[in-house]
């Protein structure tokens, strides 16, 4: 099942035919949350319970095309984003390579390095697009496999966690070069692009089988397999839960391949992982129109 956020948080189904199925009723049975128990994405973690009922929708749901509607991230404002660093090792050479991406600092692969951390509130869907924070600085696009965690889970071996994902969906971890940690880098708001929509776990059999594109302003940059991670979907889930508890729509970016490189505002960029989708999205300048955000 494919499920969308789209046009000020309305739930959608994107069906076969590539129609989109408005099913706004089913976010009416999401058990609501109450203070101070607030962690977890409460749709994710009741989705095993509600997808009865929204398959009971689809045949009398209203239509609307894809091409009409905003999309927003799937995965409103998670609870914490967790992100691999340097999971591709033809990216790791490429960083190496390039001074103005390792900027005199030791690169280590993703054994030493471990995982780190993007602010939430980073989260933004294709509709609004990523932000270019400081215009004199160099910005990245990277495009990533995300897992979203679907239950609490702690300590989990990685033969177990694969079915602790509720679903995958295309991500881009936008990235300021520069000196300062990652999860400042990377943590500005607009910095993490989710979408175009969550696909259950169950429509995806082989996380580690998908194929990635990344075009910028009709380029083709970004072409990888996910054969290709350094630690595969299942070890990375199995590696956060380790050292933090995953709650149901956290989520897990799985680090990018090779060919990153710079946008500027109004860079077209259209992201794609085969058995998800694709999405384009257009960078725009950052910072001045955030208050309101
Ligand atoms: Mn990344």
């Amino acid at each position: 099942m494919r499920l969308c956020r789209f046009d000020d948080d309305r739930l959608g189904v994107v069906l076969e035919d590539g129609g989109l199925a408005d099913v706004p009723e089913v976010l009416a049975r999401v058990p609501p949350k109450r203070w101070p128990d607030l962690a977890g994405d409460p749709l994710i973690a009741a989705l095993p319970q509600l997808r009865p009922a929204i398959d009971g929708l689809l045949d009398r749901a209203p239509r609307r095309r894809l091409s009409e509607v905003r999309l927003e991230s799937p995965v409103p404002r998670p609870g914490k984003v967790i992100a691999a660093p340097v999971n591709y090792l033809a990216h790791l050479e490429e960083v190496r390579r390039d001074p103005q991406i390792h900027r005199s600092r030791r690169i280590a692969e993703i054994h030493e390095a471990g995982l780190f951390l993007k602010a939430s509130s980073s989260v933004v869907g294709p509709a609004r697009g990523p932000a270019v924070p400081f215009p004199d600085r160099r910005t990245d696009h990277e495009i990533e496999l995300a897992a979203v965690i679907g239950r609490r889970v702690r300590n989990v071996p990685p033969q177990h966690a694969l079915a602790c994902v509720a679903g995958y969906l295309v991500a881009l971890d936008m990235t300021v070069r520069g000196p300062e940690e990652r999860s400042l880098r990377k943590s500005f708001d607009g910095a993490t692009v989710l979408g175009p929509w969550l696909v259950t776990a169950d429509g995806i059999p082989d996380p580690g089988a998908l194929e990635l594109r990344l075009w910028c302003d009709g380029e083709l940059r970004q072409h990888a397999s996910t054969a290709d991670m350094v630690i595969d979907v299942a070890g990375l889930v199995a590696l956060a839960s380790r050292w933090y508890t995953l709650e149901p729509g956290d989520v897990l970016l799985t680090g990018t391949p090779e060919g990153v490189g710079p946008v500027r505002p109004g860079s077209r960029l259209v992201a794609e992982i085969t058995g998800i989708g694709r999405f384009e999205t257009v960078v725009r300048a950052g910072a001045e129109d955030e208050a309101d955000a």
